[in-house]
């Protein structure tokens, strides 16, 4: 049985961000100027995640996925997903990446081990990703999503956060484009999560506006099947194509949030909205046993109470979560460090 917080939400979902350094700079997760990054000695090595997995698992963890930053600038990351992969407690292991890196290291991430990952992309206009990513990179996440499907990645996701003025009217354009791999393309409402600076209730794009965009373009569109621990609510078109929606701002999923994030530097967040987490550094490195990190980690869970999105949703006057000086203070509140 896996362990269960106060709501009864079982523990099985562990996102870890391997990194929190990134090639892009996307105007919704990282729009300043400069960063202050995570000290590269606090950073753990995989020896080191292995082992906080390891606990994770015995509490009942079955899905990882590794995030940043950018996931695939970790220096052989390969290497840890290999590790990750022979552990027969995770049933499901997956990458969030935004793909850049994908053309080299597709072919060596499916070998090691790893079964899905999920490219995001935002725009198929060059001279919007310029503007939105401030890196000239979308033929390399293009190249990057052929190479994962060439790698045998099937089938992809495709996650695109719609933002209102900026990419609201390409969500037809990425479905057709999506089609050619039987990706699944998935559509995120705009979330005011740290990083998220720029963030203000004008700019999202709401899943009934979706809908009816995309339904004044395509005619019906159906409910699918759903995946009850995903967060994406599914869709198919006529043809058969299905795609999702992720309504985290205006229809948040708390109640059913298996997850738990873990940083690069092994802080322990149980909520992508959480100020406070736990610091696994310390403990893995003042020589606890697997018996007593599980302990700590089993103590920390139930007593979890975390409903962040569902609790900005509750707001009145919405803005901006977290100030550029706040985020300098803490960089473990943004949401490059704590992996979306
Ligand atoms: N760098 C990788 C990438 O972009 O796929 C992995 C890390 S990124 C933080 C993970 C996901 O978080 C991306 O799909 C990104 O679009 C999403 N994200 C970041 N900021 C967001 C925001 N303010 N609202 C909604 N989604 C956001
Ligand atoms: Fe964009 Fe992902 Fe990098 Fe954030 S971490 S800036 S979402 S590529
Ligand atoms: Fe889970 Fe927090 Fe996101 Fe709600 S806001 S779905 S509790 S991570």
């Amino acid at each position: 049985m896996p362990t269960a917080d106060t709501y009864g939400r079982p523990l099985r979902n562990l996102r870890i961000s391997v990194t929190d350094r990134c090639n892009l700079r996307c105007a919704y997760c990282m729009p300043e100027e400069n960063y202050v990054w995570l000290p590269r000695k606090d950073i753990l090595d995989f020896e080191e995640l292995a082992t906080l997995v390891d606990c994770f698992t015995d509490l009942g963890v079955e899905k990882v996925r590794l995030t940043g930053g950018e996931p695939l600038l970790r220096h052989d990351v390969a290497d840890f997903i290999a590790m990750l992969a022979a552990k027969p407690a995770i049933r499901d292991l997956a990458l969030t990446t935004n793909g850049i890196l994908l053309d080299t290291q597709a072919e060596a991430l499916r070998k090691a081990g790893l079964h899905r990952v999920t490219v995001s992309l935002d725009t198929l206009r060059p001279d919007r990703f310029r503007a939105l990513t401030r890196r000239d990179s979308l033929d390399k996440v293009l190249g990057g999503i052929a190479a994962a499907d060439a790698a045998g990645f099937k089938p992809i996701k495709i996650d695109t956060v719609v933002m209102a003025g900026t990419n609201d009217d390409e969500i037809v354009d990425l479905i057709e484009y999506g089609k050619q791999y039987q990706a699944e393309v998935r559509f995120i409402e705009y979330m005011d999560v740290g990083g998220a600076t720029h963030w203000s209730p004008e700019r999202v794009v709401t899943r009934a506006d979706m809908l009816a965009r995309l339904s004044s373009h395509y005619g019906a569109i159906e409910a699918a099947n759903a995946d009850p621990s995903a967060p994406a609510e599914r869709f198919a078109l006529a043809d058969g194509t299905v795609f999702g929606i992720i309504s985290s701002t205006t229809q948040p999923f708390c109640s059913a949030c298996d997850r738990a994030r873990l940083t690069a530097d092994g802080m322990w967040y149980l909520c992508l909205y959480a100020r406070i987490g736990t610091d696994l550094r310390a403990a893995l490195r003042s020589g606890a046993s697997r018996d007593e990190l599980v302990e700590l980690l089993r103590r920390v869970w139930t007593g979890r109470s975390d409903r962040g999105a569902e609790e900005r949703l509750a707001q009145r006057q919405r803005e901006a979560l977290l100030s550029p000086d706040q985020l300098r203070d803490d960089p473990h509140l943004e949401m490059h460090t704590r992996g979306g």
